[in-house]
C-alpha cells in the first residue's frame, strides 16, 4: 500500500489501492481486458485455481483492474475486504441471494431505493422471505420490529428522494442484539461523508455508478466489510452468478474516484447554498436537505456525517404542472434519472426514484407530486442559483394564474 493508514480521505482517494497494479513503471492502473490467464507450470496453475497462490484464472472471477477498484473503495471505507459487481442493484441482489434463506426475515425502511424496494415487495416474498417495512426515520418503530427477531436489518441513509436520515449506530446496536446482519446502502452519503462500518454496520454497499464514479459514464457496485468471511461468501456467489464488473468500467470508476473528495465537498457546498436559496422562493412549498436546521433529523445527520451530501429535493406549488414547465427552463441541469455526477441533475420523483408507485402510494410516502430531486454538480453555485432564478421567473405567471 502506497498510502499511510492515517492519511486523510483526499489523499486516500488519489493514492489508495493502486500500487500493486501498476506495471512497466506506469503511473496509472492499466485496463486489462484479458478473459483468461495463461500458465506454464501446471502445479502453479492448480495452486492459483484452488486459491492456494495469488493470481488470476478467469475474468468472471477476478481481474487486476477490477481488484484495483475494489482496493481503492476498501481504503476509502477503511474496510478489511471488498468485492465488486456489474451494478449497484447486482450488489444488492447478490447480498440477498447470498445471505437470505426461505423462512428468513428482513427489517427495512419504507424509503429504500426504488429497485431495492422492488426486490423487497416483488422478489423476496415468493422465496418465503418476509420483509417488514418501517417508517423511515422512526427509530422506535425499527427497534421494535428488530426486537421481534430478524436475520437482516437493511438501511439506507440519506434516502431517495426526501433525504431522510436514520441513526446508523443506534440501529446497528438493535440489529446486533438479535444477531441480524446489518446492511447499509451508503451511495448517497459516500465514504467522504459517512463510514457505516465504523458505526457498527456489517456490510456497506455503494452504487459506484453514482458518486464514486462521478461522471455518469460507467455502471458498477461494490460491497465492503470488516468481516473477510462475509465478503468471501459474497464473492463466491458472485463469481458463480456472474454479475461481474467490467474492467473498462473499473478503470473509469478508478479514475473518477481520484477526485471523489474534491467533488463531494463541492457538491455539498453547492447543495447547502441551493437549499438555502430555495427556502426563500415563494413558489417552493418545502425543501428537504439534511444540512438545513429545519430537517427533522438534522442532529443525527450532524452526528454521523462529516458533510451533508449533494442530494436535496424540493416541492413546488402547482404540482406536476409547475414541474413540467420549470425543469425544461434550466440551462445547467441534465433532466435525467441519474445522480452523483459532476453535472447538476434534476428529475421529478414521480418520473425517477418513484416511477413505479401510484400517486396515492407516493402521497403515503410523503412524496408530493411536485417534488423535484436535485443532485448538485460541481459547477459554481452562483450560476446554478441564477439558473433556477430565471427558470422560476418564467413559470411565476403560470403558478399565479
Ligand atoms: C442508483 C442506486 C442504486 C442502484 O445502483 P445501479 O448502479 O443503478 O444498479 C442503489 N442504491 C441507491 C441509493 C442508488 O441511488
Amino acid at each position: 500500500m502506497n498510502y499511510h493508514e492515517n492519511a486523510k480521505i483526499g489523499t486516500k482517494a488519489v493514492w489508495g489501492g493502486e500500487k500493486e497494479y501498476l506495471v512497466h513503471g506506469a503511473s496509472q492502473v492499466p485496463i486489462i481486458p484479458s478473459v483468461a490467464y495463461t500458465y506454464e507450470d501446471m502445479d502453479h496453475w492448480y495452486d492459483v485455481a484452488v486459491g492456494k497462490a495469488k493470481g488470476h484464472i478467469y475474468g468472471r472471477n477476478t481481474n487486476p483492474t477490477v481488484q484495483a477498484f475494489e482496493d481503492k473503495v476498501k481504503v476509502l471505507e477503511s474496510a478489511k475486504a471488498a468485492t465488486s459487481f456489474s451494478t449497484g442493484m447486482a450488489a444488492i441482489s447478490n447480498i440477498f441471494d447470498t445471505f437470505l434463506r426461505p423462512g428468513d426475515k428482513v427489517v427495512t425502511i419504507k424509503d429504500t431505493y426504488g429497485g431495492t424496494n422492488k426486490i423487497f415487495t416483488e422478489f423476496l416474498p415468493p422465496k418465503q422471505i418476509e420483509v417488514v417495512f418501517c417508517e423511515t426515520g422512526n427509530h422506535e418503530e425499527i427497534e421494535a420490529a428488530v426486537a421481534k427477531g430478524c436475520n437482516m436489518l437493511y438501511l439506507e441513509t440519506p434516502t431517495n428522494p426526501t433525504v431522510k436520515i436514520t441513526d446508523i449506530e443506534r440501529m446497528a446496536k438493535a440489529g446486533k442484539a438479535v444477531g441480524a446482519l446489518v446492511v447499509v446502502d451508503n451511495t448517497f452519503a459516500t465514504p467522504v461523508n459517512q463510514n457505516p462500518l465504523a458505526l457498527g454496520a456489517d456490510l456497506v454497499l455503494h452504487s459506484a455508478t453514482k458518486f464514486l464514479g462521478g461522471h455518469a459514464d460507467a455502471l458498477g457496485g461494490v460491497v465492503v466489510s470488516n468481516d473477510e468471511e462475509l465478503i468471501e461468501k459474497l464473492y463466491h456467489y458472485r463469481e458463480i452468478n456472474g454479475a461481474t464488473m467490467d474492467p473498462f468500467a473499473a478503470y473509469l470508476l478508478l479514475r473518477g474516484m481520484k477526485t471523489l473528495d474534491l467533488r463531494v465537498k463541492r457538491q455539498a457546498e453547492n447543495a447547502m447554498k441551493l437549499a438555502t436559496y430555495l427556502q426563500s422562493v415563494d413558489m417552493v412549498d418545502v425543501v428537504f436537505y439534511p444540512g438545513l436546521e429545519t430537517h427533522p433529523n438534522h442532529d443525527i445527520a450532524k452526528k454521523q456525517m462529516r458533510g451533508f451530501g449533494g442530494m436535496l429535493s424540493f416541492a413546488v406549488a402547482g404540482g406536476v404542472d409547475t414541474v413540467r414547465e420549470l425543469l425544461p427552463k434550466l440551462q445547467y441541469a441534465n433532466r435525467a434519472a441519474n445522480l452523483g455526477a459532476v453535472e447538476t441533475t434534476v428529475g421529478p420523483a414521480r418520473t425517477t426514484s418513484h416511477v413505479e408507485c401510484t400517486p396515492e402510494e407516493r402521497a403515503a410516502m410523503g412524496i408530493p407530486e411536485g417534488l423535484i430531486r436535485v443532485s448538485c454538480g460541481i459547477e459554481d453555485a452562483e450560476d446554478i442559483i441564477a439558473d433556477f432564478e430565471q427558470a422560476f421567473a418564467h413559470v411565476k405567471s403560470l403558478v399565479k394564474a
